[in-house]
């Protein structure tokens, strides 16, 4: 795969010159789009969405969400129940598939097994009455800008790897030089290594071919890493759109802080309590016999949050790698530091995640991976308190 990366590199400036002159953009508009299958299953509720010309846009959520759908839809594979979809400022929802100008690359390839590479690349080119010479030099252009060989064109799909496969795939499309492209899942079929690499290749493809990408994947790393915005979905509806670091550091709800982020938020039910002018998130908990109480000091701008919340209940949600070893931080306020136990220690590497446990709660923290630390420790935390999040117990809505 080293050869693909750097073949890829050799041939992209190539491409650069071919791509700016001949692919268009498009700006892609969903207007209050719904979907409701015939039995009544609602895949998309009321999604309004404006993709820019030129961005990569990815759809990112757990299984049944209704990703797929709305990348189906966009595509003209999927009748739209009601709403619009625009492309290029034009209402397409009547519009045929053929007549969108939009290329998809799916997760299974959709590759034709009896084909040649070369032809399955040149096969929609040709259904279009291309002159063949035109259709040849489109693929081998595409071909080289993938580090496509010409060996490898003469193959049929079942001779060639996943990634060999997939980036046929990806030639079909690019070789259409359409307004858009849709890319549903593609590299879950790869193995972690070749994902990473494909994940990086696929980006500087996006910024080679100055196109619109939206692209569908329920793996958040890969929308953390590929998307200028991402859009967060559940059941159908979206939670939030905003680029990477904004829907990281400030997400809107529990459910975009908990599915963003690995490992996950830490989220702690209990509520605001005011003790000598000062005020403190608290959980109490039985554990056997006995009351077991965890009190963090809220300080700063996180006080006015909250301040108005006094005796109510909240989540409280901090990421793991907010929770820092004591002996790692310097002069810490004993208010943000709790006594735990390490259940769990796993190390990573560069750092160590570490599974603990005060009272009947378990958190995780993610510290550096040069301190040996044991099963069953006891271990003094700090709770980086200008990271925390609140979230509203009923609406599940952060507390802003
Ligand atoms: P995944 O990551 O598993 O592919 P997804 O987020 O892409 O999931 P969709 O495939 O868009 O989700 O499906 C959204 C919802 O619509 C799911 O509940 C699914 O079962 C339902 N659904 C999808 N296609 C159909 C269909 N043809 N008929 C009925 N229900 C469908």
């Amino acid at each position: 795969m080293s050869g693909l990366t750097a073949v890829l590199a050799s041939v992209r400036n190539r491409w650069q010159s071919i791509s700016t002159k001949s692919v268009t953009v498009a700006k892609v508009v969903l207007e209050n789009v719904s979907k409701i299958f015939p039995g009544g299953v609602k895949a998309l509720d009321n999604v309004s969405l404006e993709i820019q010309d030129k961005e990569f846009l990815v759809l990112v959520g757990p299984s049944g969400c209704g990703k797929t759908t709305a990348l189906r839809m966009i595509a003209g594979l999927e009748e739209i129940t009601s709403g619009n979809i625009y492309i290029d400022g034009r209402r397409v929802n009547d519009v045929p598939p053929k007549d969108r100008d939009i290329a998809m690359v799916f997760q299974n390839y959709a590759l034709y097994p009896h084909m040649t590479a070369y032809k399955n690349m040149a096969f929609g080119l040709m259904l279009r009455k291309y002159p063949k010479v035109d259709i040849d030099a489109r693929v081998r252009e595409a071909a080289q800008v993938l580090g496509i060989t010409d060996e490898q064109l003469r193959r049929k799909p079942k001779e060639l790897s996943g990634g060999q496969r997939q980036r046929i795939a990806v030639g079909r499309a690019i070789v259409r030089k359409p307004k858009a492209f849709l890319f549903d899942e593609p590299l879950s079929n790869l193995d972690a290594k070749m994902r990473v690499q494909m994940r990086a290749e696929i980006n500087k493809l996006h910024q080679q071919l100055h196109s619109t990408m939206i692209y569908v994947t329920h793996d958040q790393v890969e929308a953390m890493t590929m998307g200028d915005r991402i859009v967060v979905m559940k059941d159908g509806v979206v939670q939030q759109v905003d680029d990477p670091i904004l829907l990281y550091n400030q997400p809107h709800n529990l459910f975009v802080a908990g599915f963003i982020g690995s490992p996950p938020m830490n989220f702690i039910m209990g509520s605001i309590e005011q003790r000598q002018n000062a005020l403190w998130f608290v959980e109490k908990v039985a554990d056997g016999n006995k009351n077991v109480a965890l009190a963090i000091l809220i300080d700063g701008p996180q006080a006015g949050r909250v301040g108005g919340r006094i005796g109510k209940p909240v989540v409280f949600g901090l990421r793991p790698e907010d929770v820092n070893d004591r002996r790692q931080v310097a002069n810490p306020n004993p208010g943000h530091c709790v006594s735990a136990t390490v259940e769990v220690v796993e190390p990573m590497g560069a750092e160590t995640y570490l599974s603990l446990k005060t009272g009947s709660h378990a958190f995780m923290a993610r510290v550096t991976g040069h301190e040996r630390i044991r099963v069953n420790q006891r271990l003094d935390m700090v709770f980086d308190m200008t990271k925390c999040h609140f979230f509203d117990v009923q609406t599940e809505k952060a507390i802003t």
